[in-house]
């Protein structure tokens, strides 16, 4: 099969190649089946890849298809970002959007299938009661008292439960299989539960609703799908999945196959704590530019194709994982190291006077945004007699290992002269406030002439014409790898995840592309921040420094 996508091979395309090898299926039919209960983070990138790819490559199809099965969770506005973050990265899904929910008459038909052959039952155990029947791993379950009730029963109670006469918690429909299995899933599984909830596409018209493993399976026959690709933790729920459509009246049969999920260091995935940062005000938002959620990540600067990329280096298996975010890091790098069009910002800026230079000297330097590649543009950078450059580019005192300006010593600015630092001028704090140069006119693109040797090269802006801007420099949101193993995921909260720095840019800025990614020369890759006007505030999001600064020790 000819692969268009760029995807690799893994264990999953195995199975396909064989699959149609044997004729057991002529064409490859998959879904991605979100929960619309929060938005999409990095982990769900890697699911929707993988399904829609292999759609791609195999010329099939691939569903989108939510899972809303509980209405006290979900809303329009998820379901709104899903279907954005998708587009976004890349993939289009076959035909409309569907839902769980457009099958909820005919998964409840099934429900009754069941009761009619003594396979389901309607339960008045409490929850609790439900939970302490069941056992635990090491123990085997007991059968509820009414585990027995006629199938007549049966049938009234559950159209009593669907007509909402018996108040929620007081009844749910369980499946009835082995209250001893090894398996805890076949322990007598609720199908159906009772929420007087309105839900977002089917308003009042239900009081009860399926459970998640009830309404999947059997979603997934209905819509024709072939492969049923989730994730590790639903291995034994692929049991249940089997028993029920091996026991409603449906020919098609799905396959359902696991593979690992990604965990990512320093990071948190799942949308239930996720959804607890938002609420309780600790990022910005979902797409707070800190979270690894695919609207985050836009924000932030990332590229779809970066995502894409990192989803087919990690590759798909049944290994349990726990990726480097520095491999995330370096996907876009190599992204935007030859994408990305280069600029000068100043992040800590000191103003520098070079006072060889007339009052109102002005020099206007036409710079590639490209180095060596002038066809893909120049734009217009001003030389002005007072500068800024960064704090960190400056230092009085000699030391060996610091190659940039230092008091009495010489430094070559980017694209223009060399300076060398005479003095300093402070405030009654000590700060600097000017740094006193003088510029050697002689050097611009040239050595100077009487081959001192220059060893380093610093950016700079001018300080008449640079635009004032705001900088946001993130780092990882938690200082722990494994923030979810410990006691509280919040207490390993990293405080500087976030700084904020106010500095200056080139005047070319002005113009510059919303949410588009620059590199800014030394400092790293930055974007417009889309939730701020790029016309009256410039503020950027650092998407990633130049270098990996993670700790070896983490390689
Ligand atoms: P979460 O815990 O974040 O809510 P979920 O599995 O409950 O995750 P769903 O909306 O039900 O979220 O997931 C839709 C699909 O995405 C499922 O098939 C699920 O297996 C897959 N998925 C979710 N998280 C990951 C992950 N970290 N890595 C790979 N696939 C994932
Ligand atoms: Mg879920």
């Amino acid at each position: 099969m000819s692969k268009i996508s760029g995807y690799p091979t893994n264990f999953i395309r195995q199975i396909i190649n064989k699959d149609l090898a044997q004729g057991i299926h002529k064409m490859v039919r998959t879904r991605f089946p979100p929960e619309p209960n929060g938005y999409l983070h990095i982990g769900h990138a890697k699911s929707i890849c993988l399904n829609f790819s292999i759609a791609q490559d195999y010329q099939g199809e691939c569903h989108l298809r939510f899972d809303d099965t509980n209405p006290a969770k979900e809303n329009l506005e998820f379901i709104e970002s899903i279907k954005r973050d998708i587009t976004w990265l890349g993939f289009q899904w076959n035909g409309k959007v569907r839902y769980a929910s457009d099958y909820f008459e005919k998964q409840y038909q099934y429900a009754i299938e069941l009761i009619q052959k003594g396979l389901a039952y309607v339960d008045e155990l409490s929850p609790t009661l439900i939970r302490e029947h069941r056992g635990t791993l090491t123990s085997p379950g007991k059968n509820s008292p009414y585990r027995n009730r006629s199938i007549c029963d049966n049938l009234k109670l559950f159209s009593k439960m669907r007509n909402g006469e018996i108040a929620e918690s007081a009844a749910c429909l369980r499946a009835k299989i082995d209250m001893t299995s090894n398996f805890i899933i076949l322990r007598d599984p609720v199908l159906y539960r009772i929420k007087f909830k309105e839900h977002h596409q089917t308003g009042r018209k239900w009081c009860i609703y399926p459970m998640y493993d009830f309404a999947h399976c059997i979603s997934d026959a209905l819509e024709g799908i072939t492969h049923s690709l989730c994730t590790l933790e639903f291995q034994d729920n692929r049991r249940l999945y089997d028993w029920i459509l091996n026991n409603i009246s449906i020919t098609v049969h799905p396959r359902q196959y696991e593979f690992s999920r990604l965990n990512l260091k320093y990071a948190i995935m799942s949308k239930r704590h996720l959804n607890r940062l938002v609420t309780e005000n600790i990022v910005e938002g979902w797409d707070d530019p800190r979270m690894l959620t695919i609207s985050g990540m836009r924000r932030r600067g990332y590229t779809a194709a970066s995502i894409r990329e990192f989803c087919r280096r990690i590759g798909v298996t049944k290994q349990e994982n726990m990726i480097n975010m520095e491999m995330l890091e370096s996907c876009i790098r190599d992204d935007l190291n030859t994408n990305a069009p280069r600029v000068m910002a100043v992040i800590n800026p000191i103003k520098v006077l070079i006072r060889n230079l007339p009052l109102h000297y002005e020099e206007m330097l036409n710079i590639p945004y490209y180095p060596q590649k002038h066809e893909r543009g120049t734009r217009v950078v001003p030389f002005t007699r007072e500068l800024y450059i960064d704090g960190a580019d400056f230092q009085e005192e000699k030391n060996k290992d610091f190659k940039r300006l230092i008091l009495g010593q010489e430094v070559r600015l980017r694209y223009a002269y060399v300076i060398k630092a005479e003095g300093v001028e402070r405030d009654a704090q000590g700060n600097i406030i000017v740094l006193y140069c003088s510029c050697d006119m002689s050097t611009m693109k040239k050595n100077p002439s009487d081959s001192r040797k220059i060893k380093g090269v610093i950016h700079w802006v001018s300080a008449k014409y640079a635009l004032a801007a705001e900088f946001r420099l993130y780092d990882r949101l938690f200082n722990s790898p494994n923030p979810l193993a410990t006691e509280d995921f919040i207490k390993e909260l990293n405080p500087n995840s976030l700084v904020i720095k106010k500095g200056f840019i080139e005047p070319s800025m002005r113009c510059a592309k919303a949410s588009f990614p620059y590199q800014f020369e030394r400092e790293g890759y930055f974007c417009t921040d889309n939730t701020h006007s790029v016309v009256t505030h410039l503020v950027f999001n650092r998407i990633v420094g130049l270098r990996n600064a993670w700790p070896k020790i983490d390689a």
